[in-house]
């Protein structure tokens, strides 16, 4: 044996003690953030939720968190309802909820999911380049997929850290993604109880961003006439806005 074979037989073990101590580590963070993404989503830290029976105007302009769900809407993400990505102006927020709650006369079978809103207070948000004044929204593209029986029905699309909440689903140019299809009278619906909704809370629908190749989709169906007077923004955005549309609100 010459002496390189005895120093790496030696260095050899502490290596391996070295690397084992960094794997228990490495998994004891990573159990760590798991436990502490469980805890949020059961019990969120940072969310106060609306509550529009209680809702007041003396604090429209106060920030308030979108409940995380309601009969027939959800949060595209426990853990960032946790976190207190989901805040609003109140009056947002309520103009948000009442919205949900017209559609659920109107349209029982109809289920919404929402993406991101933003801070408590407002400011920076990162990644997006809005939602810093409580008064933008994101939601989730409602999707219809093909039933046993061949016909179109509205389905629930799995959001999840691996599609990024939502925020990686692509949809072609026919608004297909996997067997899902946009639903453009969902969708249409929406927007529509938004419009409806926001002037009982001061507020009007000032903007709305969706892909204009798709944007052609939900214009094809007869519905659409609903949206009348709706500003759509005529350019493609900065990141794509197909899997989600963003709602900015004004005074
Ligand atoms: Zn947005």
């Amino acid at each position: 044996m010459n002496k390189n074979t005895i120093a790496n037989a030696d260095a050899s073990p502490r290596k391996k003690s070295a690397l084992r101590t960094l794997g228990r580590a490495a998994l004891g963070f990573v159990a760590l953030i798991a436990f502490a993404a469980l805890a949020l989503s059961a019990k969120p830290l940072f969310s106060e939720s609306l509550d529009l029976k209680k809702y007041i105007v003396a604090k429209a302009d106060a920030y308030q968190a979108l409940p995380v769900s309601g009969p027939n809407f959800k949060a595209a993400s426990r853990f960032a309802h946790g976190l207190g990505r989901y805040y609003l102006r109140g009056r947002t927020a309520a103009a948000i909820v009442a919205a949900y709650a017209e559609l659920a006369r109107t349209h029982p079978d109809y289920h919404y999911v929402y993406g991101e809103m933003g801070w408590k207070g407002g400011g920076r948000f990162r990644p997006h380049r809005t939602h810093r004044q409580g008064l933008s929204a994101d939601f989730m593209t409602p999707m219809l997929k093909t039933g046993r029986d061949g016909k179109a029905v509205p389905a629930r699309p799995f959001y999840n850290a691996l599609n990024l909440w939502g925020y990686r689903i692509r949809l072609d140019g026919q608004g297909r993604y996997k067997n899902y299809q946009l639903d453009a009278k969902a969708m249409i619906a929406h927007l529509a109880a938004l419009k409806k909704t926001a002037p009982r809370f001061g507020l009007r629908v000032e903007r709305v961003i969706f892909d204009p190749p798709l944007l052609k989709l939900l214009r094809a169906d007869p519905s659409f006439a609903q949206l009348r007077g709706l500003a759509f923004m005529k350019n493609q955005a900065w990141f794509p806005h197909d899997g989600h549309y963003h709602v900015d609100f004004a005074r």
